[in-house]
């Protein structure tokens, strides 16, 4: 079969495989029949030997697949379900962390596609507890996206106290910031995103997606404009999804007192925070590193109910023979998210 792989640091790292042997899966496990896979910034990074793995490996850990074999004692899944799974794919399961659920907070954990072969191949085993059945309704391309949006829930739903009637403000209207709009509606915020004049697009589609309200912050300034769109409230929450050190500061200045700041964004460095602007306003500042079961189990409700919309993020299909134009492409931020096709859906 063909895989994706690092095998190696430096460059020419990562090749394609067209002559793996196909996984069987090992008791507890199932062989999942991939269909779509979607580049993510964390294989750019593994191809630039600036996130840690386990060569030789195949990458990938956003997906959806169809389950197309069963090992030794797994009940609870069939051929033919389809799938998408947790990217936890080792822990200890004994320390402080494990035992509260937090399996990506373990020391030992083992990631999809860095530490355990991953889903950039035409088939995978994995362990059958920490897979989701995909809802009915919900398509294969739409599903593959689940990851990012389970790391999403957790950080807008799991780890603020957003509610019906809050106030809540995204900064940057990326992927990442526009699936945080969705939430942030499903949990009945008000919802608005702040983007730049090159983000026009971005914004169109958020407010699509439910944004209720969208603006340029170079064109309008953002605390006038929090202040006539709450009423003088302002945010309740904000989350910051532009990555940038100016971004966070504006969501500083446009919070409430005892407002909550969610760190979405990665900044790859040191950044300036005024901390003393944010005491005296007693903001709390809180992040999130990938998901939980918890934020797969609600993710697949909300998919289910039909309140989360991921197929327009889906901007190209390409072929696996394809990668380097896919890697490319995800690294230039063309579209929103670049898939793979490695089955047809069918
Ligand atoms: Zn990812
Ligand atoms: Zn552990």
């Amino acid at each position: 079969m063909k895989a994706l792989r690092k095998v190696h640091a430096g460059p020419g790292g990562v090749q394609l495989f067209h002559d793996m042997p196909t996984p069987e899966p090992a008791a507890g496990e199932v062989r999942i029949k991939i269909i779509y896979a979607s580049v993510c910034g964390t294989d750019l990074h593994i191809r630039d030997d600036g996130f840690p793995v386990q060569m030789p490996v195949t990458i990938g850990h956003e997906y959806s697949g169809i389950v197309d074999a069963v090992g030794e004692g797994v009940t609870d899944l069939a051929i033919g379900d389809r799938v998408v799974s947790m990217t936890a794919a080792g822990y200890c399961g004994h320390c402080n962390y494990c035992r509260a659920g937090l399996y990506m907070l373990c020391n030992e954990r083992k990631g999809l596609g860095s530490f355990r072969n991953g889903a950039f191949a035409e088939y995978m085993t994995y362990p059958a507890d920490r897979i989701f059945k995909i809802p009915e309704g919900v398509s294969m391309k739409a599903a593959a996206l689940s990851e990012p949006l389970a790391c999403c829930l957790r950080g807008a739903l799991e780890r603020t106290t957003i509610t019906a009637g809050d106030y809540v403000y995204v900064g940057g209207p990326g992927v990442m910031g526009q699936f945080v709009v969705q939430l942030a509606k499903a949990a009945g915020a008000y919802v608005t995103v702040g983007g730049t004049s090159v983000d026009a697009d971005r914004l169109a589609l958020a407010k699509e997606v439910g944004a209720d309200d969208v603006f340029d912050v170079t064109a309008e300034d953002p605390v006038a404009h929090a202040e006539r769109v709450t009423g003088g409230h302002m945010y309740d929450a904000a989350f910051e999804c532009a990555g940038s050190a100016r971004a966070l500061d504006t969501c500083i200045d446009i919070l409430k007192k005892t407002g909550q700041l969610q760190q979405v964004a990665m900044y790859g460095k040191p950044i300036p925070v005024d901390l003393d602007k944010m005491l005296l306003k007693e903001i709390v500042l809180s992040n999130s590193y990938a998901s939980e079961r918890t934020s797969w189990q609600r993710l697949m409700n909300l998919l289910a109910a039909g309140k989360l919309q991921t197929e327009p993020y889906c901007s190209a299909v390409l072929k696996l023979e394809d990668w380097e134009k896919a890697f490319s492409m995800a690294e230039n931020k063309e579209g929103y998210k670049i898939l793979f096709q490695l089955h047809p859906e069918a």
